[in-house]
């Protein structure tokens, strides 16, 4: 399949996923649990749903393999193509009724992130697509991204994400965040890789070690086809194997000069 033959069908794949999890609403089902995923967090009738529709797209391509944070490792282990899918990220959003959630599916090639060929991210809240192909650049429903045209870290929008971090982490980045105009944190971190490369989020900082290739992966390749710089905190490239048990710290900046300063204020 080409690019333009993925673009339609995770754009279809994932409007399925959008209509799914809003029944779940409107059933009354919001809080309703399933089962432990694969990831050990507790599964959500929303984030199965959510998956179920994938596979339907996803099983019956030939050659593919499917990583999924519910359902684990799917299909060959020797395919050359692998689906790395986060059904619903944001789901703690999802149950609290905060609106803002996505669901992310991004398609490699091989088991590196340089093998991210393919990225599409869905806003489940109000439709908005996210999609990339490598070296052929990011679009938000269609219109080109381009990162941020920011020149200051005191104009900076700035996302950290300190979720159940270790405490030591606070302090060391206490310089950075009362740097910035404004810290925030949403609670979806799939689609706030898209705001890094939409540029409507200047930086985000994830230094927990904690996030998993499932939330990752797509908005990786959305960020770095928009100009994102993405590296670890010493701004070295991330070379990570991409599995289900990954963890990623990482550094995510919508233009060079932004990151630079941010960096140095992680150090
Ligand atoms: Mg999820």
């Amino acid at each position: 399949m080409n690019g333009e033959d993925w673009r339609s069908l995770l754009t279809d794949a994932t409007k399925e996923v959008q209509n799914r999890v809003s029944k779940v609403v409107e059933q009354g089902e919001v809080s309703k649990v399933v089962e432990v995923g694969a990831s050990g967090d507790t599964t959500l009738v929303a984030d199965k749903e959510a998956e179920n529709e994938l596979f339907k797209a996803l099983t019956p391509l030939d050659g593919l393999r499917i990583i999924s944070e519910e359902a684990g490792n799917w299909g060959d282990p020797h395919a050359p193509l692998v689906a790395i899918v986060d059904p619903l990220d944001g789901s703690s959003n999802f149950e609290r009724r905060i609106p803002f959630y996505c669901t992310s599916v991004a398609v490699a090639k091989g088991d590196s992130l340089a093998g991210i060929s393919w990225a599409l991210i869905r806003n489940l809240v109000n439709g908005d697509v996210y999609w990339a192909e490598k070296g052929k650049g990011s679009f938000k429903n269609g219109i080109r991204l381009t990162g941020s045209k920011r020149a200051s870290l005191r104009d900076v929008v700035l996302d950290v994400d300190f979720s159940r971090g270790p405490p030591e982490l606070v302090a060391k980045l206490a310089r950075l965040v009362t740097s910035v105009k404004r810290q925030v944190h949403i609670g979806a971190n799939a689609l706030e890789l898209c705001f890094v490369a939409e540029g409507c989020v200047d930086s985000f900082v994830d230094m927990r070690g904690r996030m998993r290739m499932t939330d990752f992966a797509a908005g990786y390749l959305i960020a770095r086809e928009a100009g994102a710089e993405v590296t670890a905190w010493d701004g070295s490239p991330l070379e990570l194997p991409v599995r289900l048990e990954t963890k990623i710290s990482f550094v995510a900046s919508g233009s060079r000069r932004i990151h630079a300063d941010v960096l140095d204020l992680c150090r």
